[in-house]
């Protein structure tokens, strides 16, 4: 049995079993599981296509005696000459003295190393008299851990192999097999440990990769359909006739994409089924005034609504421009935060358990306990992917299974969207507002700060106004970056009695945030110094500039979604971005942002320069680990995965029949088919 402890494992003892259970490898089949991260190649190549310092393996003759020199207490160096190809390199081999005896003139040797293509050497590693082994051209390498070395990992898994590699079962139904061409899972497994060839390898590789994505997804498709069918949703029975008098209210005509996904939402409202949405739009491509259809929607159904954010700066002001849209329709909505206190803050609870509330906006403040509606309907948050997983689950939770509606400014690549979101549906705003100006992006490098000055100016004798973003509060003695605090204190300096220059960071009191933005809006303030707490949704259309000091310092779509804070006025705006980064990654960061406003294409080069783990942030991405398939080389197979496992998940052979029954049991200890939700 693969389930069995590897202490059972003929060779394994009670402290290798303590060592290996530190890497969370308990059973036989965790061991056979525990896979490769990469293959040392000792493929023989021929010198002519080796770059200066690259790693090579050689074959070649030895055409001198090797000379062998002491120096220091313990150091030795051997030196030999070898004809390999028609090159004739010298070999250097340091603290192997023993070797010399090993080798003669003549002698076949295989040596890997570190090719100095000026000089002609290679600083050896592995040295092996005799021609190459071919079956030894790939080496895995294993993690370790501890007093764990990767060749005791290859010996373990190589028991392992011999005594239980016989029960390595399939576990992938035989029509993907088929379909796709996919090995074996014995015959993978045993190439990915015991590698044959590159190819070999390769197709090892994708049949893992498959399996990977399809159990992932047969889990995500599965809560998918369990979420939808089996939730006591409601249906939201809205007016459709008081809804369109609410859209004609609109200062403007909806776009067809916004018509779109108000359609989508409608449609899962109405249903019976809860709705599990996810909204995503570029920045300023009109998700708010989608929410209010949908909240506004569920009032006149009769229920309760709630809009939640990330920041009380942006609950504020989804809360004024909520009110503006929707008080002249006798909806009352209403703001409650954590710096709501006191009896003003019982009131607002009170009187939204009695209902006389219909719509509350707040920050995540409004997921605690002690807050009651009445009837709530429909709950909608706002750049959620702030909210780790587990948010997400409790405000699922609220009041009677009510709609959920997820937003998010941030354009998730595709390929996160359908992993991360899996178990969701996806609404997509793929158009902006008709006459909205591309913003005009620059990057400039740091001592170029006073033609960057003059470019203010002239933006604020035209009466606009500007934002300067800093990556940090204070100065740092790690981090050699402009601090909000400095800039702030310099450009008051600099504009002093022309223009007002403000200050926003994370650690000013709300009251004092709230003066300071309302200061902004008002034009009070013209240039506001500010931390990233300005990076989401706040709106000041006569703000047209933005410097972003030490830009190379935050991601593509972190830049992209602070950069959405101009360009929502009818003016050309115009973003800088200050940096002067050193790695050629870095430049070509930059180089993007001048010259694409397209979220989604910054999002993918976002996640293709930095990983899918750093682009949400490793803690709350709530991202699945894979131990061979990656989400964003992969991604190809990620589709294919998870349209087998949605069609498949919607078969009814899929429940009755015996083929699947390993598919279903697993559902089952995944806690799925319980209805139980995933972590
Ligand atoms: P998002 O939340 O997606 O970033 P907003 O909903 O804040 O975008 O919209 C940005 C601006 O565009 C707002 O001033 C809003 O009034 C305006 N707007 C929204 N939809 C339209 C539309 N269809 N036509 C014109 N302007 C629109
Ligand atoms: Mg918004």
């Amino acid at each position: 049995m693969l389930n069995e402890s590897i202490t059972a494992v003929k060779g394994i003892g009670e402290e290798t079993a303590a060592s290996l259970a530190e890497m969370n490898i308990l059973t036989v089949r965790d061991l056979l599981e525990h896979f490769p991260f990469r293959y040392e190649d000792y493929r023989l190549k021929d010198l002519e296509e080796i770059k200066h310092e690259e790693r090579v393996t050689v074959e070649g003759k030895v055409h001198s005696e090797p000379s062998l020199v002491y120096y220091g207490r313990k150091r030795s160096r051997l030196t030999l000459r070898v004809l390999a190809g028609r090159y004739l390199i010298q070999a250097v081999v340091f603290n192997q003295p023993y070797l010399k005896n090993k080798i003669t003139l003549n002698d076949t040797v295989t040596i890997t190393g570190k090719w100095d293509q000026h000089r002609q050497i290679i600083t050896v590693s592995q040295l092996h008299v005799g021609e190459a082994n071919r079956a030894h051209d790939f080496e895995p390498v294993y993690a370790v851990k501890g007093k764990l070395t990767v060749k005791g990992i290859r010996r373990f898994i190589n028991l392992a192999f011999s005594q239980y590699g016989d029960q390595i079962e399939e576990t992938l139904p035989v029509e993907y097999l088929q379909a796709y061409r996919l090995m074996n899972r014995k015959d993978a497994m045993k190439i990915l440990h015991f590698p044959t060839g590159p190819n070999d390898l390769k197709q090892a590789r994708r049949r893992f990769v498959y399996e990977e994505f399809f159990y992932f997804q047969l889990k995500m498709q599965a809560l998918r359909k369990i979420e939808r069918e089996n939730s006591r949703g409601i249906g939201i029975h809205y007016v459709l006739q008081e809804l369109m008098n609410f859209i004609d209210s609109l200062p403007f005509s909806l776009t067809d994409a916004q018509k779109r996904v108000v359609n989508e939402i409608l449609a899962d409202m109405k249903s019976p089924y809860r709705m599990n949405r996810l909204l995503q739009g570029d920045v300023g491509s009109g998700k708010t005034a989608v929410a209010a259809i949908a909240l506004f929607a569920a009032r006149t159904a009769g229920y309760q609504g709630a809009l939640m954010v990330p920041t009380e700066i942006l609950a504020e002001q989804h809360a004024q421009s909520m009110e503006s849209m929707l008080a002249s329709f006798n909806i009352r909505t209403e703001l409650l935060t954590s710096s709501v206190k006191g009896k003003r803050r019982r009131e607002i609870l009170q009187q939204l358990h009695e209902g006389e509330i219909d719509i509350l906006i707040g920050t995540h403040a409004l997921i605690q306990e002690e807050v009651e509606f009445n009837h709530l309907g429909l709950v909608i948050t706002d750049e959620q992917h702030r909210f780790g997983v587990n948010q997400r689950r409790v405000l699922r939770q609220k009041g009677e299974s009510p709609d959920v509606l997820f937003m998010t400014a941030t354009p998730i690549p595709r390929t996160l969207a359908i992993t991360v979101f899996g178990e969701m549906d996806v609404s997509i705003i793929d158009e902006m507002p008709a006459g909205r100006k591309a913003i005009e992006t620059y990057w400039a490098k740091p001592d170029m700060l006073d033609r960057v000055l003059g470019f203010m100016e002239k933006e604020l004798v035209a009466g606009q106004q500007v934002y300067v973003i800093c990556p940090l509060i204070e100065e740092s003695d790690k981090l050699d970056v402009q601090n909000a605090i400095d800039v702030h204190s310099i450009l008051s300096h600099h504009f002093a009695g022309r223009y007002h220059v403000g200050l926003m960071h994370g650690r000013l009191h709300a009251e004092e945030k709230e003066t300071v933005m309302s200061d902004f809006s008002q034009n009070s303030i013209q240039v506001l110094v500010s931390t990233t707490v300005v990076e989401v949704g706040v709106n000041v259309p006569n703000a047209t500039m933005m410097v972003i000091y030490d830009a190379e310092r935050f991601g593509l779509a972190q830049l992209h979604q602070l950069r959405g804070r101009v360009g929502r006025g009818d003016k050309q705006s115009y973003c800088i971005l200050l940096a002067d980064p050193k790695s050629e990654v870095g430049k070509e960061r930059m180089k993007i942002m001048t010259e694409t406003n397209d979220g989604f294409l910054l999002s993918e080069k976002d996640l293709e320069l930095r990983g899918p783990g750093d682009f949400f942030g490793r803690k709350q991405s709530g991202l699945p680990e894979f131990k061979v398939a990656d989400m964003v080389h992969d991604y190809r197979a990620l589709e294919t995965a998870r349209n087998d496992a949605a069609q498949l998940i919607q078969s009814e052979k899929f429940w009755k029949e015996d083929e699947y029954l390993l598919l279903r049991n697993y559902l089952q200890s995944a806690g799925v088919l319980e209805g139980e939700k995933l972590d």
